[in-house]
């Protein structure tokens, strides 16, 4: 049965918005493109809830996209922003909250002894780089394919055809010269990064330990520990971009699941619980050489944002061990069920999960690198996407995102998606 959604008010701000904002979003995704519809207005949240503009509520996956682990409005993160916010909200000069915000960073996150806060993950990953390549005195980059670390010109690019290859710019507006030192490898092709850092001395290798920026596509056994091995046996630093494992896949990210540790880390989403900021942080070695201890120059006017640190330390209070084991159930539960629900519906998926992410590509084949996650029936899932909207469950929509499970989920809402999944498969089969 074909369920449509009323949308009469989101449709009318949808026209007013494209008069003042280009595709009428303040970020591309948002529009909806990549599932045929347009963008839903949402009026608010609460929990793992989201009301829209014309009333429809929705099991929330997308969570902002990672920030809001804890859900909408967490009743302890909003007491602390108002807490801030009456003591003014923002100064230009430092404040306690930001050490406390870099200590419980780098208590958590093994490769982090010190930090630098930004406003914006793309901001960190910028100067993580500038230091990586001030710090090795070298310029080329090694990224992965699929990867996304924001949209800094260098690093807005894709491979061309071949295993390494030098990068092509994938927006108009960035100049070649831009991502000429930037390389592209395949994520989990252990051959092409081998022959990639033989051939080039890179300053630094650049990866998302658990990639999410391509739908959620896990490093195969010893795929992140050759990483290590190769930028220590060349002499770059490896830069781990933790904006949405960091404070999810574990308290210390990916690196404490893994073990593997980079010399740099990026962090993000989580670190601003909902609100702007990002982190870079490393040894204090490297982070000495940032400036003003030393010469690389990297500032911001909102940078460690007293209410942006409050939202931040509030989140991470929360995030305890039993915090990850349920995290870890309830995605455990997601995943299993919307397997099932694929399953009895005949509709071929691939789900794959790890604590707090998810992602359900519609492929008969593993999902193992960008080349295999493009070749996903993208017309199903946008179907399949539409479906889930209809009956109120909000995903994110693309095939080239993850789900975002919270803290905020319960087991009821667990079920009651599944539900809703499994009618969604049944209109698409
Ligand atoms: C979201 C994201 C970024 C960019 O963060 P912004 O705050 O959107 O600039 C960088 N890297 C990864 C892995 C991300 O998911």
């Amino acid at each position: 049965m074909t369920v449509s959604l009323r949308d009469t008010r989101s449709s009318e701000l949808y026209e007013r918005a494209l008069q003042y904002l280009p595709g009428g979003v303040n970020s591309p995704v948002r529009a909806m493109k990549a599932i045929g519809r347009d963008p839903i207005f949402i009026e608010r949240g609460e929990g793992a809830e989201l009301t829209d503009v014309d009333g429809n509520t929705y099991i929330d996956y997308v969570c902002s996209w990672g920030p809001l682990i804890l859900g909408h409005a967490d009743p302890e993160v909003i007491a602390a922003v108002t807490e801030a916010a009456a003591s003014g909200t923002t100064f230009g000069a430092p404040t306690a909250g930001e050490i406390e915000i870099a200590e419980e960073a780098a208590r958590r996150i093994p490769g982090i002894e010190m930090l630098r806060m930004t406003s914006s993950g793309t901001e960190a990953a910028m100067s993580a780089i500038r230091l990586a390549r001030a710090a090795t005195g070298r310029e080329k980059l090694l990224k992965f394919a699929g990867a996304y670390h924001g949209h800094l010109d260098g690093l807005l690019a894709e491979a061309g055809s071949g295993l390494a290859t030098n990068a092509q710019p994938t927006s108009p507006g960035v100049p070649s010269a831009a991502t000429a030192a930037t390389v592209i490898v395949p994520w989990n092709d252990a051959e092409a990064l081998i022959r990639a850092t033989e051939e080039h001395e890179f300053a630094a290798i650049l990866a998302e330990p658990y990639p999410a920026n391509m739908g959620l596509v896990p490093p195969t056994d010893g795929f992140l520990e050759l990483l290590r091995e190769r930028a220590t046996a060349t002499g770059a630093l490896l830069v781990f971009d933790e904006v949405i494992s960091g404070f999810r896949v574990a308290a210390g990210g990916a690196q404490e699941l893994t073990g593997v540790i980079p010399d740099l880390t990026v962090v993000g989403k989580i670190f601003g619980g909902g609100l702007p900021a990002a982190a870079y942080g490393g040894s204090r070695e490297l982070m000495e050489m940032i400036a003003p201890a030393g010469d690389v120059y990297q500032a911001g006017t909102l940078s460690g944002n007293p209410l942006a640190v409050a939202a931040g330390l509030a989140t991470m209070k929360r995030l305890d061990d039993a915090a990850y084991l349920r995290l870890q159930a309830t995605t455990e539960a997601l995943a299993g069920g919307l397997r099932e629900a694929a399953k009895a519906a005949e509709v071929p998926v691939d789900v794959v999960h790890t604590t707090g992410l998810c992602t359900v590509f519609f492929s008969e084949h593993p999902v193992v690198d960008y080349a295999s996650a493009q070749r996903c029936d993208l017309e199903t899932h946008g179907a399949w996407c539409r479906a889930l909207l209809a009956r109120g469950v909000y995903p994110p929509p693309s095939q080239f995102e993850t789900w975002f499970p919270s803290l905020a989920h319960t087991s009821e809402q667990v079920e009651q998606t599944i539900e809703i999944a499994a009618a969604a498969f049944a209109e698409i089969a």
